[in-house]
């Protein structure tokens, strides 16, 4: 399998070459040349295992990897449960947020620092990433990395701009991650991994990547749990297919949910739930696309003006944006009907939903001219969003036990100023 940019097809790379890269060359990000559809028999069991589903689907995608090897990955990548949960009336929850940081981004992030590792190991290369963070990125990338054998990794991110729990989530592991604090603004640092990974004076001396979202590595194996969400509404006997409603910001996990219909799995329709950000949402009616500074929100994971994903997704669709339009429908939500969501679903069914979640539920519940089941992507552990939870229910939620360990290790970090030359320094050590 070939990964083309999406500026040109004739500028193809294996996975290896993409996942190093992040970017392909023209500044197009990579996307498979094509979708191997798996066999009906296979899209319509219900005796798959989440592994199962994995390995089949991943290995036509990754060719480079051998298939043993691919399995072990993904057995560890995703090496936490992922259950599916119904809702009420035929609203179901696919809950991605049991791994280590209580997000989604653990299966995207696990998977990458694995693949990696492979071809590190394997190659015998020293291998240094840098990621800018605005907050949940970093946890998920530093927990991910964690003690991988010959890679570094260096986590920017904004002094004083991100809660106590994501600063502790970052600063707390040592070891072989390295947590940056910048005495400046999340653009600086985004700024300042850009120009790092520009300056091929570094280069010449190892390999340096990044860990963003638009890595091919993080999106691939997301298609996993749509497929293993799909799989378990058939094993609770629903055989039509459903809506899926995915909570939106870069629209990462969205493509990643069409990706898994064109591999095979049935779909009716697509939801992309954004929130006050609803550049795509406003792209649906209008076909315009005009990309916003972006917003603050209480799902502040979705604060996306300008979702890097667009570009796949417009690739996808090729010259027929109408196509687009009739598949996925758009909705924004504001901060008032996450708060209403939030109780709603407290009253009705007694579970407490996360921001980003309440924002997926509302987008589905706004969308009720179909009777078709819906699956909403569960993003996030409520308990990482005390403060909302607290506002909308007057709950103090308790602590996860992994995170109430975080809280009292002590913060390693090292301040560094905007100027390049600080970091600079710090990755020639
Ligand atoms: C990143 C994130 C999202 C948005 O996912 P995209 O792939 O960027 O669209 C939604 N919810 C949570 C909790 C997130 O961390």
């Amino acid at each position: 399998m070939k990964f083309n940019s999406t500026r040109n097809d004739n500028l193809s790379a294996s996975f290896e070459q993409a996942l190093f890269s992040g970017l392909a060359p023209d500044g197009g990000l990579f996307i498979p040349c094509d979708f191997p559809r798996l066999p009906a028999s296979f899209v319509t069991s219900k005796d798959i295992s989440l592994h199962d589903i994995g390995i089949n689907i991943m290995k036509n995608y990754i060719t480079d990897i051998p298939a043993d090897n691919l399995e072990t990955i993904i057995g560890e990548s995703l090496s936490f449960p992922i259950p599916l949960k119904r809702l009420e009336e035929n609203y179901y929850l696919l809950e991605v947020f049991h791994g280590p940081t209580l997000a989604f981004k653990d299966v995207g992030a696990r998977f990458m620092a694995r693949a990696l590792e492979f071809f590190a190991v394997s190659e015998q290369r020293k291998i240094s990433i840098i990621v800018a963070t605005s907050g949940d990125t970093g946890s998920a990338i530093a927990s991910a990395f964690h003690n991988m054998p010959n890679i570094e990794v260096y986590i920017l991110y904004p002094a004083n701009k991100i809660s106590r729990l994501q600063e502790q989530q970052i600063t707390t592991f040592g070891g072989n991650i390295h947590a940056l604090e910048v005495d400046g603004t999340f653009d600086d640092c985004q700024r300042l991994v850009k120009t790092a990974l520009a300056d091929h004076s570094l280069k010449s001396n190892k390999i340096i990547t990044t860990a963003n979202s638009i890595n091919i590595a993080r999106l691939l194996p997301q298609m996993i749990y749509h497929a293993w969400g799909l799989t378990q509404l058939r094993q609770h006997d629903i055989i039509e297919p459903p809506i899926l409603s995915v909570p939106s910001g870069n629209l990462g996990n969205l493509t990643s949910a069409l990706y898994t219909n064109l591999t095979g799995f049935p779909v009716q329709k697509f939801i992309a739930a954004v929130n006050i950000n609803s550049v795509f949402a406003e792209y649906l009616h209008t076909l315009v696309f005009t990309p916003q500074p972006s917003k603050k929100s209480f799902a502040n994971a979705m604060d996306v003006g300008n979702p890097s994903n667009f570009e796949r997704l417009e690739k996808l669709y090729a010259s027929h944006p109408e196509q687009m339009r009739r598949e996925i429908v758009g909705y924004s939500i504001p901060d008032a009907e996450i708060l209403s969501e939030i109780r709603q679903t407290y009253a009705n069914t007694g579970i407490i939903i996360d921001p980003h979640t309440a924002v997926g539920v509302a987008a589905a519940k706004r969308n009720n001219i179909d009777s078709a089941p819906v699956i909403i992507t569960a993003t996030a552990h409520p308990a990482k969003f005390p403060e909302v939870i607290k506002h909308a229910l007057d709950i103090d939620i308790p602590l996860p036990e992994s995170l109430q360990r975080i809280l009292n290790k002590p913060k390693q970090a090292e301040m560094i100023s905007v100027e390049y030359a600080d970091l600079r320094e710090i990755l020639l050590r």
